[in-house]
C-alpha cells in the first residue's frame, strides 16, 4: 500500500495508479468513468456527465445503443473470431450492407482507423503501378496540411504537426503536402506519377475545419481528370455525423475510395473498412494484404447493424436538425468568449478568446460543471455529441458553456 496516495479521492488515487504502469502517450482530461448509457456516462464517484465528444464520433449512435449491443451479445453466443484462414458467415451479409450505403462494389475490412488509412495508400499504390502504369516505387500521393489520418509510422511522416511526426522518423517517402480547402494546390501538386489525393472532407483534428463551398466538387473533378484517385477519409466525418451519410455528400461528390471506422463499431470495438469499385480495390491478390481481426464475426454482426441504423436516415435526420440548433446557440456566444464557431451537423469546432484561457481550460471547467469535451490545437474546443443527444440537453450544454466563457 502506498501510504501517500491513502488520504486521495478515489479519482485521484485511480489516475495515480493507473500512472504506475502506463505509458504517457496520453493526457486525458482527470476524470474516471466507469459506465455509460445512450449520451450520459458516470465517474467512479457517481457523478454523471453529458458526453459532447463521443469517442472522437466513435460513439455517433450512443452509449451501448440497445441493438448495437444486442447485435453483439447475440454474436457473442455463437461465433466471435475465426480470422479470414476461413469462412464466416456474418461477413458477407456486413460486406454486401457497406458497399450498398457506399454505392460501391467491394469492401475490405479492417479494425482501426489508421489501418484503414494505411490499406488506402496500398491500394492506390497498387492501383498505379498495375492500372495507371506508374514506373516501380516511384507512385505519389497529395496530401492536405493539417491532416489526422491515424498514428502509424507511414502516417505520421506525412502530417505537418511536429508533436505527431517528430521523433518517429526517417518519414515515408511518396507523399505531397498541399494547404487545405485549395483545389488548385492539389491540382499543381499532380504529375504523371501521382497516385491518388487523400484528404479529409471536413479535418477532424485539425478543430472541425469546413473547405471552402465547391472544393470537394473541384477535388472530384481534378482527379478524374488527371486519372488520379480520390480517397476520403470519412473516419471522424462520415456515417451520419454532419447530416448526411457521408461529408462527400455535403457537394453531391463521390470519392474513389471511402476510408471509414470509429462509428462503425457502433462503439463497442473497432471495425474500419475500405470501400471502392472493382477496378480500385479490385487490385489486391490474395495473400497481399489482410488483418488478423479485419472482418472478424464480431465486427461484421456490429458493423451490419450500424448499416442498418444509417440506412434509416433518421440518424442524419437528427444531425441536420440539432445542427442548426447547435448552431444557433453557439453563434450567440461569439464574442462572448469564442472568436469562431464552425459546424457541420452535429459537429461543432469552436475558438477561445485568449482572454477565456486555453481549450483545455474550458474543457477542464465544463468538467467541473458535468460536460465532456476535448480541445484540439491550443484554442479550440470540439464539440461532437452522439447523434442520440435532446434537444433539450445540447442547450443545457451549451449554458454551462457559455457560465463557463463568462467566468474564466
Ligand atoms: C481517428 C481518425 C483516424 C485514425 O483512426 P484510429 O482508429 O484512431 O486509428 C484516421 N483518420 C481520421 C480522419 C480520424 O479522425
Amino acid at each position: 500500500m502506498n501510504t501517500t496516495t491513502d488520504a486521495l479521492t478515489v479519482t485521484a488515487r485511480l489516475i495515480h495508479d493507473e500512472g504506475e504502469h502506463l505509458a504517457r502517450n496520453y493526457d486525458p482530461l482527470p476524470v474516471v468513468v466507469s459506465s455509460a448509457e445512450d449520451v450520459w456516462v458516470t465517474d467512479v464517484e457517481g457523478r454523471c456527465y453529458l458526453d459532447l465528444l463521443s469517442a472522437y464520433s466513435a460513439l455517433n449512435f450512443g452509449h451501448r445503443h440497445p441493438e448495437l449491443v444486442a447485435a453483439a451479445v447475440d454474436q457473442i453466443g455463437r461465433l466471435t473470431l475465426t480470422s479470414r484462414a476461413f469462412h464466416n458467415d456474418r461477413l458477407g451479409a456486413f460486406a454486401a450492407a457497406l458497399a450498398e450505403l457506399c454505392g460501391k462494389d467491394l469492401v475490405l475490412p479492417m479494425n482501426t482507423g489508421a489501418e484503414a488509412v494505411e490499406t488506402g495508400i496500398k491500394a492506390a499504390r497498387a492501383w498505379a503501378y498495375r492500372v495507371k502504369g506508374v514506373p516501380a516505387d516511384a507512385a505519389r500521393i497529395v496530401v492536405a496540411a493539417g491532416n489526422f489520418h491515424g498514428r502509424t509510422t507511414t502516417i505520421v511522416g506525412f502530417s505537418d504537426d511536429p508533436l505527431a511526426r517528430d521523433g518517429f522518423g526517417p518519414p515515408t517517402p511518396g507523399f505531397d503536402i498541399v494547404a487545405y480547402g485549395d483545389a488548385g494546390a492539389i491540382e499543381a501538386a499532380i504529375n504523371d506519377n501521382t497516385a491518388a489525393v487523400l484528404i479529409e472532407p471536413i479535418q477532424g483534428e485539425a478543430g472541425v475545419i469546413i473547405p471552402p463551398e465547391g472544393y470537394l466538387r473541384a477535388v472530384r473533378e481534378l482527379c478524374t481528370r488527371h486519372n488520379v484517385l480520390f480517397i476520403a477519409d470519412e473516419i471522424q466525418s462520415g456515417l451520419g455525423r454532419v447530416g448526411t451519410t457521408f461529408a462527400c455528400d455535403r457537394e453531391g461528390v463521390v470519392p474513389d475510395l471511402y476510408l471509414l471506422g470509429k462509428a462503425l463499431g457502433g462503439g463497442i470495438l473497432p471495425v474500419s473498412a475500405v470501400v471502392g469499385d472493382r477496378d480500385v480495390l479490385g487490385v489486391f491478390r490474395p495473400g497481399e494484404h489482410g488483418s488478423t481481426f479485419g472482418g472478424n464475426p464480431l465486427a461484421a454482426a456490429v458493423g451490419l447493424r450500424v448499416v442498418e441504423l444509417l440506412g434509416t436516415g433518421e440518424f442524419q435526420e437528427r444531425a441536420t436538425a440539432l445542427g442548426h440548433h447547435l448552431k444557433g446557440l453557439l453563434d450567440e456566444l461569439l464574442g462572448h468568449g469564442l472568436t469562431e464557431v464552425r459546424v457541420a451537423g452535429l459537429w461543432a469546432g469552436v475558438d477561445v478568446e485568449a482572454s477565456r484561457g486555453t481549450g483545455r481550460d474550458v474543457a477542464l471547467r465544463l468538467l467541473e460543471r458535468g460536460v465532456l469535451v476535448k480541445d484540439t490545437h491550443g484554442q479550440t474546443v470540439r464539440i461532437a455529441p452522439p447523434l442520440t443527444i435532446q434537444a433539450a440537453d445540447l442547450g443545457w450544454a451549451v449554458e454551462q458553456l457559455r457560465l463557463v466563457l463568462q467566468a474564466p
